[in-house]
């Protein structure tokens, strides 16, 4: 698949889709607490969506005919999870809780994907440093997505913040989005400079670093969709939809 140039109009949308999208994971930031279900987040989600005049882009996506249907409207993805846990009535949230929450968004057939890492409560220094660094390394890799430069550069500046300090997952990246919630480019956390496809404007792509406090190695679960650390630590997931300008980076997924 071609990588697709999103035309002024699209972008437009993109804007909008992004400022929505925002302003319901403020919503959903606050709504987390401990004794919340992984689901009542899940149908918060999907109510803020639906009333912004928006669709859940995650539920019944399926990445390809080999997967299930994705059952739910977010991802929550709670301590040693990394991403695309499916929320469920069991899943409760706790004090001293990572909790990762990845919204897809559908406005006017366009797609933004964003993602935060929650802390609930008092969680250790490690756990709040590990969080602070993935939303570092997601500032670092948005300055590099400027035109001229490669995804390549982008990888390489996150793993270079990340300088071994953390596990910088290798099994899942960041990816084109607009027309799809999924496109070309895949964008990897890692990289080489100038390697990779060329970051042209009107490009957006996601950006989405995923560090673990111990090991990079992933366990895929059987249920097609869950994702999590090899050795059971936490890992912290954010992201962020950006759109390339002749000026550099835009962040469409904020106020
Ligand atoms: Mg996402
Ligand atoms: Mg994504």
């Amino acid at each position: 698949m071609a990588i697709i140039i999103k035309t002024p109009q699209q972008i437009e949308i993109l804007r909008e889709a992004g400022k929505i999208h925002a302003k319901i994971l403020n919503q959903l930031e606050e709504y987390i607490r401990p004794g919340l279900s992984a689901m009542e987040l899940n149908n918060k989600a999907d109510e803020l969506v639906r009333a912004a005049g928006a669709i859940p882009a995650f539920l019944n996506y399926q990445p390809d005919h080999t997967y299930p249907l994705y059952p739910a409207s977010l991802c929550v993805s709670i301590n040693d999870v990394i991403v695309h846990g499916i929320p469920t009535d069991e899943i409760i949230i706790q004090d001293r809780d990572l909790v990762s929450i990845d919204l897809g968004l559908k406005y006017k057939n366009m797609f933004t994907d964003s993602a935060r890492t929650v802390i609930v409560g008092e969680v250790s220094d490690e756990k709040r440093q590990l969080v602070a660094d993935a939303y570092k390394a997601l500032e670092i890799g948005i300055a590099a997505a400027k035109p001229g430069n490669t995804v390549g550069d982008i990888g390489y500046a996150i793993e270079s913040f990340n300088n071994k300090k953390y596990g910088n997952v290798r099994e899942l990246s960041g990816h084109g989005v607009g027309v799809a919630i999924h496109e070309d480019p895949y964008v990897p956390n890692y990289g080489k400079p100038g390697r990779g496809a060329k970051l042209k404007p009107g490009m957006v792509i996601a950006i989405e670093p995923m560090f673990n406090l111990g090991t990079a190695d992933v366990h895929f679960w059987d249920d097609g969709y869950t994702v999590t650390t090899a050795d059971g630590k936490a890992s912290a997931h954010v992201e962020h939809t950006v759109l390339i300008t002749e000026n550099g980076p835009e962040i469409l997924t904020s106020l």
